[in-house]
């Protein structure tokens, strides 16, 4: 019989989840000096922001952008002691898309002077709009910060940008690559709401905050390795290939949960997972029915890689290239990370390519590359990564059935980038519901010890 330790002094908090979230939780609490299991279920950390094999190379699950206004990200790496320009290239923001049909470039760069004059600026200068459309941009950002960024109702992208007279070439060239790469969501569907917030947080406040952070590691070397040895460093424990298969509840406060071979006690529990399967552990217990009925009712949109190894002295001009009018959204060159002729197309968001087979994706892919270099032989090696349930759809409306950290049981949280951040899937939310969550935990375990003290000393 595997052994129970429910009965053993509790351990205060454990994690069920080690991507992003997650991780940032336990640092925050080892920070903090209390004690923290995290759990994960596979046999490596980072969850989708996983590394996987490519022949000799270590690649992304996806490659990542991060940008400078990730402030909690930042955080983290300033906290475990890492060098920014020993993980990320930092560079002003320079938009560069092709297209496929016509060949035109659009490009826009932001420069080096206060925000929000950097994006006027980038505005004013970018190559490939027309004046009026350019002015049209400048007075789209200029309503949304009147309004302080805050919308009367949630509208689609799509809805906002054609109230606001944006025309359909302005739309093509700079709000859809925009709005797909950050909600991963298509125009017509998007939550106006959210994608103007990503504007705010991106464009408003400092100049910085628009740079983009190019990983110059793998995005393991970015959190999941330095979070691992800093959490173990400082008094807290993982384990891996553990997956979680219940949490226990007892007059309506959480005492423990189950994994494979044992129970675990704990006071608190942060469930650091996707959405479905944070509802998967919640569903059994009534008095979290509406803390799982709202999770049931996301939905997901995914997201596809290519990989495609050319020969080593194969290189893109800009490490982040553009591409319009075709199923290729995003080209990484992978050589920022030692990976010279290797090239990420990323492809966002639902769309036709779904319903290919993994050839016929390869091969369209190969083929609209070689329409922006002829010049390019065939690649050595290929390989396609699927996502399906890559980020939550970030659809009008959704923000409805996005959680707080606290559920209605006492010690039982939820994390993770679906949770009510205001801001898309992406890395840096993970963090901040992470960080936020431990927040809350911490402040929940400082109340509970200061009451007993006050008990002990009356
Ligand atoms: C291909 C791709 C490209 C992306 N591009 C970007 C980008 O450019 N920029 C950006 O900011 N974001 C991007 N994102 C989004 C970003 O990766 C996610 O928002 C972020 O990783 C979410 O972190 P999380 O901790 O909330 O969830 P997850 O990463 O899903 O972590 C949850 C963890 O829980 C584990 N788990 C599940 N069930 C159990 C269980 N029962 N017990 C124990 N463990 C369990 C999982 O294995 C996983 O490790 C991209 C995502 C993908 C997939």
């Amino acid at each position: 019989m595997p052994p129970d330790t429910s009965s053993k002094k509790p351990t205060p908090v454990i994690i069920a989840g080690g991507g992003w979230s997650g991780l940032a939780a336990a640092i925050e609490l080892a920070h903090h000096k209390i004690p923290v299991t995290l759990l994960e279920s596979a046999k490596q950390l980072g969850g989708r922001a996983r590394c996987v094999r490519f022949n000799d190379h270590q690649v992304d699950n996806g490659p990542h952008i991060m940008i400078g206004a990730y402030s909690s990200m930042l955080y983290l790496t300033k906290l475990m002691k890492l060098k920014e320009s020993d993980l990320f290239i930092r560079k002003p923001l320079r938009l560069f898309l092709r297209s496929l049909k016509t060949r035109k470039s659009f490009e826009l760069r932001t420069h080096r002077i206060p925000a929000p004059l950097h994006l006027l600026t980038a505005l004013l200068t970018c190559s490939g709009l027309k004046a009026s459309e350019k002015w049209l941009a400048i007075r789209f950002m200029n309503n949304m910060q009147r309004r302080n960024f805050i919308l009367d109702k949630d509208v689609s992208v799509s809805d906002l940008l054609h109230s606001e007279a944006q025309t359909e070439h302005l739309i093509n060239c700079l709000w859809a690559p925009l709005c797909i790469a950050t909600l991963n969501t298509p125009l017509e569907k998007a939550s106006a709401q959210i994608f103007i917030h990503v504007l705010q947080e991106s464009f408003s406040e400092k100049r910085k905050h628009s740079d983009t952070l190019i990983p110059k590691v793998s995005l393991g070397d970015v959190l999941p390795n330095p979070a691992f040895d800093f959490i173990e460093r400082n008094g807290g424990h993982i384990e891996l290939g553990q997956r979680v298969t219940d949490i226990h509840i007892q007059d309506n406060a959480v005492t423990g949960l189950s994994i494979s071979d044992r129970k675990m006690a704990a006071d608190h529990i942060i469930l650091a997972l996707p959405q479905y399967a944070a509802h998967t552990l919640l569903k059994p217990h009534i008095s979290c029915n509406t803390a799982s009925d709202k999770l049931q009712q996301f939905s997901t949109q995914p997201i596809c890689t290519i990989y495609l190894q050319y020969p080593r002295q194969i290189k893109m001009k800009l490490m982040m290239t553009g591409v319009q009018d075709g199923i290729s959204q995003w080209i990484f060159d992978r050589r920022i990370c030692g990976q010279n002729g290797l090239m990420a197309v990323i492809i966002s968001a639902e769309g036709g390519h779904i319903n290919m087979d993994n050839q016929t994706l390869i091969q369209t892919v190969i083929d609209e590359l070689a329409i922006l270099r002829p010049d390019w032989p065939k690649p050595l090696d290929t390989m396609v990564i699927r996502e399906k349930r890559a980020t939550f759809n970030c659809h009008t409306g959704v923000s409805k059935h996005r959680p707080d950290h606290k559920t209605p049981v006492m010690g039982c949280w939820l994390a993770g980038d679906y949770t009510n951040t205001g801001l898309p899937a992406t890395l840096e939310g993970g963090i901040r519901s992470g960080l936020e969550c431990a927040r809350a935990v911490i402040q929940s375990i400082e109340g509970i010890k200061s009451i007993n003290e006050e008990r002990s000393n009356a």
